[in-house]
């Protein structure tokens, strides 16, 4: 479907920019790119003006590369999505490549009852650059955000990642290559939109919020979880090592394809150990497509029975930041396995 706006009326968007390459320009002595500020960013699209839009912005202080990215920012974020959220038609993020994925998943859990486009883009060149793929991300990350659909109603109502030719959903997408223009997927789940000489939504794909209720932001995340990434040779010292971190609650535990770990007593005893002394370990596919089926093969089985929850088709950005999220509103273990096992936005396929 192609966009529409609002007849006679100015979308209005809020442009939230937090550093990443699309702002970034090259010291002159290290040779190496750094974070700039928002002015340059914009004098580099001159065409912005020809949207028509009331377009506004706020930037953090000072701009960062998204590796210094943390749940602190992604709150200042959702803040300013908040303190701003009645004002403005939609809201364009302009992020960093390397952890935009993570930002846009915990943005999706933070955001409650989101009713309004957040649109995460940035870019592999520098906007400042001759062959940059930021002017074209930016402009349409702007009209993605100011786009209604046949209702008047905004067309995209969730975190969306832009880049180069779709829009996807953002608690779905992973970044893929760090050269190609086409920098991110989501593997498990169709574009939200293709883009093309128009924007073409895949309306089927969007989701929708079933209630009416306003906008809820969750401001807490609970750092207290980590990744285990499945190897052969991993030895039942590191393991117990691993599931014996101080303080930690949750693990999102990454194994081979459909969800299989080894069948060794010493491995099959240590998580259902940590399982019982309350720690949450959801398992989640090492593969880039597909999901977890536990009872395929005997490996899968075994290491469900020890008590772990299946992440079926999430990706490892959407399981951490779930888990931060679920965690962080002070919720039991029980109650963080219950939900780990729904789909609360559109992250998993059940
Ligand atoms: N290091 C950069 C960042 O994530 C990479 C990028 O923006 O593409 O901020």
């Amino acid at each position: 479907m192609a966009v529409s706006e609002k007849v006679n009326v100015r979308p209005r968007i809020l442009i939230i920019y937090t550093g990443g390459t699309i702002g970034m320009i090259e010291n002159a002595e290290t040779g190496s790119l750094e974070p700039f500020d928002f002015t340059h960013l914009i004098d580099n699209v001159p065409k912005i003006k020809k949207l028509d839009y009331v377009i506004n912005n706020i930037q953090f202080n000072p701009p960062i590369d998204s590796s210094n990215m943390s749940p602190a920012h992604w709150r200042d974020i959702a803040i300013a999505i908040e303190e701003n959220y009645d004002e403005y038609d939609g809201f364009v993020v302009l992020h960093g490549t390397d952890t935009m994925a993570f930002t846009a998943s915990a943005l999706s859990f933070m955001l409650e009852n989101l009713h309004k486009p957040v649109i995460i883009t940035g870019s592999q060149l520098p906007i400042g650059e001759v062959r940059t793929d930021g002017e074209e991300n930016l402009i349409t990350s702007l009209q993605i955000a100011a786009a209604l659909d046949a209702q008047g109603e905004p067309m995209v109502q969730e975190v969306a990642i832009l880049f180069e030719n779709y829009l996807w959903r953002g608690n779905r997408s992973t970044k893929m290559s760090a050269d190609n223009f086409n920098a991110f997927k989501s593997n498990n789940y169709p574009p939200l939109a293709k883009i093309g000489l128009g924007i073409h939504f895949n309306e089927e794909s969007l989701y929708r919020v079933p209630s009416k209720r306003p906008l809820k932001v969750r401001y807490t995340m609970d750092t207290n979880v980590m990744f285990v990434d499945l190897y052969p040779g991993m030895s039942e010292k590191i393991l117990q090592h691993i599931l014996n971190t101080p303080d930690v609650k949750g693990v999102v535990f990454k194994t081979y394809g459909a969800g299989n770990a080894p069948t060794d007593k010493w491995f099959t005893d240590a998580i259902r150990e940590a399982v019982e002394r309350g720690i949450v370990i959801l398992n989640v596919t090492q593969c880039v497509n597909g999901g977890i089926h536990s009872t395929r093969y005997v490996t899968g089985d075994s290491f469900a029975r020890a008590g772990v929850v299946s992440g079926h088709d999430i990706t490892s950005e959407a399981a951490i930041t779930k888990m931060m999220y679920l965690f962080g509103m002070g919720l039991p273990a029980e109650s963080v396995k219950k939900y780990l096992s729904y789909s609360l936005c559109g992250e998993m396929t059940i």
